[in-house]
């Protein structure tokens, strides 16, 4: 052949070629590629990854810093000072709408691809063949000519042509739009078939839904039908949250708000006080950007952005930005038990068959130790050996040993079973090629069972491998023989081990698995136990659930007995309390279930639509639930759940699709590792508004009571108005001061009771009353002491009267600087307040958080080069201060200090009665 495979311009006719003629085009082979061919086509084709499509462009979100209530007024404050002839202020504002502007996308930029980031954390995993070998590898990985296999809850890693088909159903939306998903076949069809009707292809991106199937990749990357229409599939661009949409809200209030206080203020001004048209227009300027939180929506994302970082830091990717804050007032945790609670590492620990139990030694998946009967090394009867082969040859998993350990491709059930059929001394690898498999009816968490046809020394038979009920229903046995087994199980399952039943048909002549065959009339053959140990640090981590406020259900497809027997271990279960089976859910009313669902702490037997209307039942009765999901089956519950957990390394594609969080290590302790980020996230968030919010209300109180209360002057015959603080000055406080000091607060540690107290309800106002009353206090003791400081150095300097403009002129720029230093100690004495809302700032550490002594200290800083330097003063009309009034400035800001501890003790003190 001289023809190179084409995946770069993926000939578009492959679904009408025949599954032989397109390996034969791409030189490829059913058995895989060498792996020599692998790396010389990875070096020609490239790594199979989409070109990542920007959701939204840079300008866009720079537009939209801009394009919004608060930049349009503040455009507008600036476009009326340079009407009034104040170019230097007017400057100040568009600076600061610019500055403001560019922070904004700065922050939103980088969280987005810091997000994307996290996206691509997800692996996508694919199961190849190579050199006749089956390889988990990462689906960036794959060339054309490689053959991949599928099985149910897959994500396709790349364009494939199918080549054999079983039951195969394909979710095709993410490419056609269309939900349902399409039966697909091997053989070609029409060359002009549209998309849609391509049986013989799976398209890369889409899902896996039920079946299995083997193909040969023909385009990677962005020469796959998804790379065509460049849509990379992730929902994690969201910038939004609940709380960020209740903010903008309140935004559009404050802006409302402003322009009904500016009118007043210019009427008051004009009419009452007789100021120049002017003068009192600047004081509407000077309000409008007083009141307007411009650095809030820059902190707001930062917090949320350092949020998810961290949560990444602890193995939870969160992928849609408002499950930060819902993970924070999250009531239930549902938890899968194997693998999540427990380690999933299965070792078979026990055999039961005919009346005679078998231990096995050893510990995890080396297939070294010994088999004993009756405390006496054995060797394996006959029957047992048949009963290990069972267990080997219906079973899909495969033990390697590399780097110096033992690891499984596969379920770990079923490695567990290889590692026993090892230490009975049979080897998988020959047992399976020399009895290969003519057919297979997979295990299902519905089906509980898993049948494989093959052609033995002594004829044609099914085996059966699933959950001892179902087994023993499709067994010819008698009451009494069916009675033992059951007690013999149930004894296993009470020490906590997951009981494994085997048994086999004979099927003359077969060449498939009928769906009739698989119901009725198997031998049994034996009970396997084995143990999965709970993990250690998902007791401490259900310990925390339940200080925190949040219930912790297991629900599991094992046995009740094993399940109730794993609770205890865990701590989910006490006293007389034990496990609810689906099917006894199946019994119950409406109003039963809801209670079920509430009262029940361990669910066994579950099939995944009883997740689905657990989660539902619990939401019903005002829970937030996270539900956590790996198979296919899972999706719809993981979607519905407020919060739905996807397993990183055991979940399939699709319920990592569905999923709003993906755990790295599947582990439970990651969970509640994310709901405490989660409340961390939220009270910094609050922390941060309690604290930006009232310099706002303050700055706007200062310039109302300016223009209300204080007396006018006459300067050189002309009645001038006394303004605290001109627009620019403002502006300083508003982004410099607040902007640097709040930031640190994103930084803030855990609260020592965040995981302690209840969960937040999802619905509280983000304003509560308490907040409301802070920021009041906040706002008031702001105004007054800069108003003191105001009125105090201008007529301090300004002296008796008549007033000479230059004299008015000095005053006002040390009066308004010293107004300015007096705002910006207050704010720093409040925010050692803030850094705990409720406790005192002892009970942090005061060196918890050094990011905010850099804040101070910058902060500091820049006052000195407000006060100090040229350029500055000229822009912003401060004038420097001597000691006194910096001490005074201090102790005038410092009051809040005191007044917002003692309203801490009080209500801490009100709390403990
Ligand atoms: P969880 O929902 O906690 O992950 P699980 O993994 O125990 O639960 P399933 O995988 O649905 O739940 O398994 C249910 C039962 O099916 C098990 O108790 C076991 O008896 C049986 N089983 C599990 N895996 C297999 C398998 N690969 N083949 C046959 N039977 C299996």
């Amino acid at each position: 052949m001289d023809e190179k495979p084409q995946a770069e311009t993926a000939t578009p006719d492959y679904h009408a070629l025949t599954a032989d003629a397109v390996l034969e085009k791409l030189e490829a082979s059913a058995d895989g590629l060498p792996e020599t061919e692998v790396a010389r086509r990875r070096a020609e084709f490239g790594p199979n990854l989409l070109p990542s499509a920007e959701a939204e462009g840079p300008w866009k979100i720079f537009w939209r810093q801009i394009h919004n209530p608060i930049g349009w007024l503040l455009i507008g404050a600036g476009a009326l000072a340079l009407l009034l002839g104040k170019p230097t202020d007017a400057l100040v504002v568009f600076g600061a709408v610019g500055i403001n502007a560019v922070i904004g996308f700065i922050q939103e930029f980088r969280a987005g691809k810091a997000i994307d980031a996290l996206a691509a954390m997800i692996p996508t995993a694919a199961t190849v063949l190579r050199g006749g070998q089956a390889q988990a590898v990462s689906a960036v990985d794959l060339v054309p000519g490689d053959v991949v296999t599928l099985q149910s809850g897959d994500k396709i890693p790349a364009d494939l042509r199918l080549l054999r088909v079983k039951n195969l159903l394909v979710e095709e939306a993410a490419l056609t739009g269309e939900s349902l998903p399409v039966a697909k076949r091997a053989e070609a069809v029409e060359a002009d078939a549209p998309l849609g009707d391509r049986l013989g292809m799976a398209y890369s991106g889409t899902l896996v839904v039920q079946g299995t199937a083997t193909g040969v990749v023909v385009a990677i990357g962005g020469a796959t039908e998804l790379g065509r229409i460049n849509a990379l599939l992730n929902q994690t661009r969201q910038l939004e949250t609940p709380l960020t949409r209740q903010l903008a809200k309140v935004s559009s209030g404050i802006t409302v708000a402003v322009l009904a206080v500016v009118a007043v203020l210019i009427g008051f001004g004009i009419w009452v006080k007789d100021a120049p048209v002017g003068e009192a227009l600047m004081v509407a300027v000077s309000l409008a950007v007083a009141a307007i939180p411009e650095g809030l929506p820059a902190v707001i994302t930062i917090c949320l952005a350092i949020g998810v970082r961290r949560m990444a830091d602890r193995n939870a990717v969160v992928r849609h930005l408002p499950a930060v804050e819902t993970l924070g007032s999250t009531t239930v945790i549902c938890s899968d038990k194997t693998g999540t609670l427990t380690r999933n590492e299965m070792t078979v620990q026990v055999a039961w068959l005919d009346g005679h139990e078998y231990r096995f030694s050893g510990i995890g998946y080396a297939p070294e130790g010994e088999i004993s009967h009756d405390g006496r090394i054995a060797e394996p009867t006959p029957a047992l050996f048949g009963l290990l082969r069972t267990a080997l040859l219906c079973n899909d998993a495969v033990l390697r040993f590399e780097e110096q350990s033992w690891t499984i491709t596969g379920d770990p059930t079923e490695a567990a079973l290889v590692a026993a059929a090892a230490k009975g001394g049979l080897d998988a690898e020959a047992m399976r090629g020399r009895h290969p498999r003519l057919d297979v009816v997979p295990f299902e968490s519905e089906t509980k069972f898993m049948a494989t046809l093959h052609r033995l020394d002594e004829g044609t038979v099914i085996l059966l491998k699933g959950a001892p009920e179902t087994v023993l229903e499709r067994c010819a046995l008698d009451a009494e023989e069916r009675e033992r087994i059951l007690e013999v199980m149930d004894t296993y399952a009470r020490q906590g081990l997951r009981v494994i039943a085997l048994a086999r048909k004979e099927a003359q002549g077969a060449e498939q698995i009928a769906e009739e065959a698989v119901a009725e009339g198997f031998v049994f053959a034996g009970l396997l136990g084995m143990i999965d140990p709970p993990r250690g640090e998902a007791m401490d981590a259900i310990r925390l659930c339940r200080e925190a406020g949040i219930t912790v259900k297991m629900i599991t497809g094992d046995h009740p007995t094993t399940a109730e027997a794993i609770g205890r271990q865990l701590g989910l279960l006490h006293g007389e309390q034990g496990a609810l089976r689906g099917r006894d859910l199946d019994d119950l009313d409406e109003g039963g279930f809801r209670r079920a669902a509430l009262e029940t702490h361990v669910f066994a037997r579950v099939a995944p639509e009883h997740k689905l209307r657990l989660v539902e039942a619990l939401q019903s009765e005002g829970q937030v639930v996270a539900m956590t999901g790996d198979g296919v089956n899972d999706a719809p519950a993981l979607k519905r759940a407020d919060i739905g957990v996807a397993m990183g390394i055991t979940g399939t594609a699709v319920s990592k699709e569905a999923a709003k969080v993906v755990l790295m290590d599947d582990n439970f302790a990651s969970i509640t590792a994310a709901v405490r980020e989660g409340r961390r996230v939220y009270d910094n968030l609050i922390k941060s508004l309690a604290f930006i919010l009232p310099t706002n209300l303050g700055l706007a109180c200062i310039l109302s009571v300016a223009m209300f209360f204080f007396p006018t002057v006459t300067v050189d015959g002309v009645n001038e108005l006394l303004m605290a603080m001109s627009p620019s000055q403002t502006l300083w406080i508003n982004l410099i001061a607040s902007v640097s000091l709040s930031v640190p607060l994103a930084f803030e540690v855990l609260e020592p009771d965040a995981m302690r107290r209840p969960p937040r309800a999802p619905d509280a106002p983000v304003f509560s009353r308490f907040i409301v009353t802070r920021l009041v206090i906040v706002a008031l003791l702001m105004t007054a002491c800069a108003c003191a400081l105001f009125l105090w150095e201008y007529f301090r300097i300004v002296g008796p009267e008549p007033v000479t403009a230059a004299r008015h002129a000095y005053a006002l720029a040390e009066a308004q600087t010293l107004c300015v230093t007096g705002i910006t100690f207050t704010q720093i004495f409040y925010l050692l307040n803030c850094r705990s809302l409720r406790d005192s700032l002892l009970s942090l550490g005061i060196f918890s958080n050094p990011s905010i002594f850099i804040g101070i200290g910058t902060l500091l800083l820049m006052q000195g080069c407000f006060v100090y330097l040229p350029p500055l003063q000229k822009i912003f009309g401060s004038a420097p201060l001597d000691g006194w009034a910096w001490l005074t400035a201090m102790l005038a800001g410092a009051v809040v200090l005191p007044v917002i501890s003692l309203d801490k003790w009080l209500r801490r003190e009100a709390r403990a009665k």
